[in-house]
């Protein structure tokens, strides 16, 4: 297979999906909707798993685990919530196989038939609230703050690989509190997070903000949002949080005695984000050669590849080498040294570019005589020779600089791509020419929202945490509006 990838400019889309398959991320797999997540993929999504999960547990969260089935009866207790998710529920309705009565094959036996079918889970509210009834009495046993890291799945029609798969993997948090601003103040808690860490560690900026009504989680009272640009100028929801309300603690009847001995029903947040920040990650930063990954969730952050001639030649260069990479790995930096006979130095180059390893250092003949490397990074594709004496701060302060101008440059095509339209015409011209959020004056209707998203496919990402009042017309009704919101094309 050629590693060559298609150029983003002639077609974003195969671009994307041939660079997840050529950089070894993920592949399809014989079930429709579900991808095979290779070893190199799995091992971004391995960091960011470790770094999300130290997140969590840094805010007082631990982790559980509950089943993957959830009783039909369970889902259909929260009536908005069935709503949402009926239309792609995977549901399991025997426990059992047996031979053809003709000899052809094997068939579901008709007399293994379920007497409740099961949900194979789309999102663990129900099946966690019902537990939650039985840990909970009193005061003293909130809050609940627990996450679970897990797959779930929902029947998606259009599936592509990371950024909307049948089965995906999340993580789930679900915690339950005794009032409700204490809730608010954790589904905000959680957004805040979901921020941070896209921005310090994926390199992604996003905007933080709420879903309209007809966004929202089904079952939720207020979802707040994560919201990221691609390079082709349509957004991605990176993360949700969402405030439940007391939806699912009225559903599941779970009551607790309060401090003055009343009772009440809990209040309950929920907040998630999947293997689609795998697909954000992608997206936002690389490019025709292929992958640039962020240094911090790099599984390789530097390639040493040696160029020689004849076996003495390499175990000169291998000597000068293992020094290094023992200081290197000392200081925590993920080095590999590929002396693999069996490729030439240039289809290394081409095969570490191709997987987004921020530096690569090369040691030939001349690099030997004049103890130097050859020093390459990943965004800029900037080469320099490096003393020996210089190699290891100058890894240092290659890998924090790629890390800052990664996110510099994703920052700066977000801003260059929020633009401000207050004519219907000039939002539809603009949205196919240029792409990117828009900040338009929207009436607050559903309807209008319904309208704007037939008529163009962009729909209201969300509207922004620091929304500022400012009277203007509904861009498309006329109606009054009391501010701008940000409307976009989306994955
Ligand atoms: P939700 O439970 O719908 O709020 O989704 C939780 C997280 O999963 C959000 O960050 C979504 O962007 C992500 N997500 C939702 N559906 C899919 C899917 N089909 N594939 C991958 N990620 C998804």
């Amino acid at each position: 297979m050629s590693k060559k990838l298609t150029k983003r400019e002639e077609d974003y889309s195969k671009w994307y999906n041939e660079l997840v398959v050529k950089a070894d991320l993920a592949d399809n797999s014989g079930v429709r909707g579900c991808m095979v997540i290779k070893p190199y993929g799995y091992a971004i999504w391995e960091k960011i798993q470790a770094e999300l999960d130290r997140m969590f547990k840094e805010t007082g969260h631990v982790n559980a685990y509950f089943p993957l089935f959830i009783p039909k009866s369970y889902l259909s207790k929260e009536a908005a919530h069935v709503e949402g998710f009926a239309k792609e529920c995977a549901v399991v309705t025997h426990y059992r196989l047996k031979n053809a009565e003709d000899g052809n094959g094997i068939i579901v036996d008709p007399e293994a038939k379920l007497e409740e079918e099961l949900i194979v889970r789309p999102t663990s509210e129900t099946i966690i609230w019902d537990t939650y009834k039985k840990w909970i009495q009193s005061y003293r046993d909130l809050p609940i703050l627990v996450n679970q890291w897990a797959n779930v799945v929902r029947w998606e029609m259009r599936t592509r690989l990371f950024l909307r798969t049948a089965e995906f993997l999340w993580q789930e948090g679900h915690t339950a509190h005794a009032t409700r601003k204490e809730a608010v103040a954790e589904a905000e808690q959680m957004m805040n997070i979901y921020a941070e860490f896209a921005e310090n560690f994926m390199a992604v900026p996003v905007i933080k903000g709420l879903k309209t009504e007809s966004e929202r989680f089904a079952g939720a009272e207020e979802t707040y949002c994560i919201e990221a640009l691609m390079q082709d100028g349509k957004a991605l929801q990176a993360g949700t949080s969402h405030f439940l309300g007391q939806n699912f603690a009225k559903a599941f009847d779970v009551k607790f005695t309060n401090k003055e001995g009343g009772q009440d029903y809990v209040w309950a947040t929920s907040w998630g984000v999947s293997t689609r920040l795998m697909g954000a990650l992608i997206m936002t930063h690389s490019d025709d050669n292929g992958l640039v990954l962020p240094p911090k969730l790099a599984p390789i952050q530097v390639v040493i590849v040696p160029i020689y001639k004849g076996d003495e030649q390499l175990e000169t260069i291998s000597e000068r080498v293992q020094p290094l990479l023992k200081e290197l790995r000392a200081k925590g930096i993920s080095v590999k040294y590929d002396d693999r006979d069996t490729y030439k130095p240039g289809w290394k180059f081409n095969e570490y570019e191709l997987k987004g390893v921020p530096v690569r250092l090369a040691v030939g003949q001349r690099d030997m005589e004049n103890g130097t490397y050859e020093v390459a990074r990943r965004d800029t594709l900037e080469k320099e020779t490096v003393s020996a004496g210089n190699i290891v701060s100058k890894i240092e302060s290659l890998l924090e600089d790629i890390q800052k101008n990664i996110y510099k440059k994703a920052l700066d095509y977000r801003t260059s791509h929020i633009t401000k339209v207050d004519s219907f015409e000039e939002f539809k011209g603009l949205l196919e020419t240029k792409g990117g959020f828009f900040a338009a004056h929207w009436d607050g209707t559903a309807e209008t929202e319904e309208k704007i998203k037939e008529l163009t496919k962009a729909t209201i990402r969300c509207i922004p945490l620091d929304f500022k009042e400012e009277k203007g017309v509904c861009m498309f009704s006329g109606k009054p509006s009391k501010g701008r919101v940000l409307f976009a094309k989306a994955y």
